[in-house]
């Protein structure tokens, strides 16, 4: 494209954006611009081109290398309309986040000049230099690069000058690189599981998607404020800092009016996720304050973990433009609420039957209580997996941490469900729910549902994994994870479960009993065997913790020794039976979340004795240094005993000054020792351990006297932003 054709689409597209932005703009007139969805595709493919990429989109049929090429042009030909330059393989590596490799539209013709390139062996297949990427040693074992492959089920898009393809990432000897190969196993293994069950209920179904609606929590700060804070810009939370005389305790913030900064900001996030598809719908203010929500509708759950990692790029994106900074880390200020993501999650046919709903008759809530007990099942017998799903460095802060959910997971279901699984348990015999009808059965108890469950308001905010009417939410989630991780274990684990019930139920139809009959007794040993992961009550009490240890499940609080759990021979099994996840891949990719784990402390560490050392030390000495020449001037003024009278607090806040300054120095140089030998540790399981157990007591302790130094030094001196001054955005 010509460098007026691309400033004339610029100016267009700021223009756009001034309109848009205007009051009564409809969205409709600009959502999905950016993306080469089915509407775009029908304009720039041919009939035939569009069927076939229709058919790998819907049924992961494979797409011919002819038919990749008429998708490359028309993909090429629309992305440079809308003035892009670039493309990239847009993939989710093992570190949190996305990477990206942007290459030019441009080879050479084979004349000396160069011609706009773009072709479907390029948009199927990459290979990026990976090997800075973390693979657990898998590459190092096997192969030495990996490749970037198309996923089709997910649309391409432009940001900026760029056309993103989103695509998997894997080894060449076949192993996932990152969180999109596992999620789509997942995705397909549990739809075959689930798919397999509904035919007891309803043969039509051909296809059960999993549904995924994240609602993302974050703060802003000002940037300016940001810059000033080496800790945030460094490790992503603030590693010290005294609480603001004001901070949450009025919960104003939670029902305040959206500050007109912040409102600015959100509308033109609204703008920007638009146009790129992102459906975001609410928009509110969250508990702490700076404190804020962004939640989009449900969507199919691989469209929506990509859409969650879009968002928390554009986000950035936009939150430079407004001179903020966004933090998705759970836990940037001590003693402010946390963030995190909640991942609403639930089942549907291709029939348009969502199966965590209940029914409109007796069979479809048969159903839905059939899911939903194995469902219970699934997070009972896999607690320690899903926990070790959501377990980092980051998120460690906020679970059990008092608030949010608590490092031991449970399913809340509510009192009206609680009793009616209680009852159905309860109701032994076949007598009172076999009974004649068309089908041979009625079922009493289940046609109840629909009427006592209208009313969804029994809401349990400290639960992880709470039933919430239509669909479970996982609350767990940490706000800057990939989604993926955590959906892909619950997708796996309730596909393993549903594979077991189908067995089970099999069996006993192959003993003579009726189908209903069958599926009643599995149902309610299912109740039973789950009943130690229901919980109803306060999740963040010292009593839950006591029962939930005698109920047998996991309360390990160690972020290390919970990611053992991915490792059990229990999950070792779940994975590799459902065709998610190897033995291999498995234990590579623990590999790299204790290194994760490892560095992300040993990071915070380094700044905050860095930042002891020197910042605060000489700004604490430099004001005892004044406090003591004031005493000094007194001393030489008066006599001694008036000037003992006039100097003494002086005196008192000099050796408290030497006391905390002391013990920092102490402290710091401890923790230095600490690091050395733990860092020569060659296991990654061990070395996180020690940093877990050794390194990050200290980071606490060190703050504790940082924190008081900052009260009692002059504000002046003080470099460092307050949480006073972080926390309120004007
Ligand atoms: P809350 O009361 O928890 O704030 P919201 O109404 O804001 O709930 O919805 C939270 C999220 O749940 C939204 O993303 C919404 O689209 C999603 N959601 C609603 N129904 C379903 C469903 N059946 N499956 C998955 N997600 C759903
Ligand atoms: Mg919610």
């Amino acid at each position: 494209m010509s460098n007026l054709r691309f400033k004339a689409v610029k100016k267009a597209s700021q223009t756009e954006a001034v309109e848009a932005l205007a009051p009564g703009a409809k969205v409709s007139g600009y959502f999905g611009k950016y993306v080469f969805d089915r509407n775009n595709m029908k304009k720039y493919l041919s009939k035939e081109t569009l069927k076939s990429v229709l058919n790998a989109i819907d049924k992961g049929e494979p797409l011919e290398r002819q038919i990749a090429n008429h998708v490359a042009a028309g993909m090429r030909m629309w992305a440079m309309e809308l003035g892009a330059t670039h493309y990239t393989h847009w993939f989710h590596p093992l570190t949190e986040g996305t990477a990206e490799k942007h290459d030019a539209f441009v080879d050479f013709d084979g004349n000396g000049g160069m011609i706009e390139e773009f072709s479907g062996k390029l948009l199927a297949q990459q290979e990026p230099d990976a090997s800075s990427f973390p693979s657990g040693g898998i590459r190092n074992t096997f192969e030495a690069r990996g490749y970037t492959a198309w996923d089709p089920s997910s649309p391409a898009f432009i940001v900026k000058d760029t056309l993103c393809i989103p695509t998997v990432f894997i080894s060449y000897t076949g192993e996932a690189l990152d969180y999109k190969t596992p999620l789509l196993k997942s995705i397909s293994a549990v739809d075959r599981a689930a798919t397999d069950v509904c035919q007891y209920f309803d043969r039509n179904v051909k296809k059960v998607f999993s549904y995924l609606g994240w609602e993302q929590e974050y703060f802003l700060v000002d940037k300016a404020l940001y810059a000033a804070r080496p800790d945030l810009v460094l490790t992503g939370r603030t590693l010290m800092g005294h609480d603001s005389a004001k901070n949450q305790q009025l919960d104003d913030h939670y029902f305040g009016a959206i500050p007109s900064r912040v409102a600015a900001f959100m509308r033109e996030l609204e703008f920007e996720c638009y146009k790129l598809s992102i459906p975001v719908k609410t928009r509110h203010n969250e508990v702490a304050p700076s404190q804020f929500e962004v939640a989009p509708i449900y969507e199919e759950c691989n469209l929506a973990v990509d859409h969650n990692l879009l968002l928390m790029s554009v986000m950035e994106t936009v939150a430079e433009r407004h001179s903020f900074k966004v933090l998705l880390h759970e836990k940037p200020y001590k003693g402010i609420n946390g963030s995190g993501k909640h991942n609403n999650w639930s089942l549907g046919t291709d029939t348009g039957v969502n199966l965590l709903g209940p029914g409109k008759n007796a069979k479809e809530n048969l159903q839905f209580i059939t899911f939903v007990s194995n469902i219970l099942v699934a997070v009972h017998k896999n607690n320690a997996l899903l926990k070790a799903s959501i377990a980092s460095a980051t998120n460690a802060h906020r679970l059990g941490a008092n608030e949010a959910p608590p490092a031991i997971i449970s399913v809340f279901m509510g009192s009206q469900i609680s009793a009616l699984l209680d009852e159905l348990v309860e109701s032994s015999g076949t007598k009172d729910i076999v009974m004649k009808e068309k089908t041979g059965t009625r079922l009493p108890l289940l046609n109840q549902i629909p009427e006592i469950f209208v009313d969804n308001t029994d809401r349990n905010r400290t639960s992880p994994f709470a039933f919430t009417g239509n669909r479970f939410e996982f609350r767990a989630v940490g706000s800057s994870a990939n989604c993926a991780s955590s959906m892909l274990a619950l997708n796996t684990a309730v596909a393993g479960q549903l594979k077991a019930f189908k067995a089970e139920v099999d069996a006993l139809i192959a003993e003579g009993q009726k189908k209903e009959e069958a599926i009643f007794t599995i149902v309610r040993k299912n109740i039973r065997e789950s009943e130690a992961i229901r919980f109803d009550g306060n999740g963040y009490s010292d009593e839950w913790k006591k029962d939930a240890e005698k109920r047998g499940l996991n309360c390990e609080t160690k972020v290390p020794l919970i990611l053992d759990a991915y490792i059990s021979k229990q999950s070792e099994e779940l994975f590799t039976s459902t065709g998610v996840l190897s033995k291999v891949e498995l234990h590579a990719r623990n590999e790299v979340k204790w290194e994760q784990y490892t560095k992300k402390i040993q990071i915070e560490a380094r700044v905050l004795g860095d930042l002891a050392l020197n910042h605060i030390i000489p700004v604490a000495t430099r004001y005892q240094g004044l406090l003591l020449d004031n005493a000094a001037k007194i001393h030489a003024l008066f006599d001694k005993e008036k000037a003992a009278k006039i100097a003494g607090q002086d005196l008192v806040i000099i050796e408290d000054i030497a006391d905390h300054i002391n013990f920092i120095k102490t402290k710091v140089d401890e923790m230095v020792e600490a690091r050395k030998k733990a860092n020569v540790i060659e296991s990654e399981r061990e070395k996180a351990l020690a940093y877990c157990e050794k390194i990050s007591p200290y980071l606490e302790e060190i703050r504790y006297h940082i924190d008081k130094l900052e009260l009692i030094v002059d504000n002046e001196m003080w470099t460092l932003p307050k949480y006073r001054e972080l926390l309120f955005i004007r």
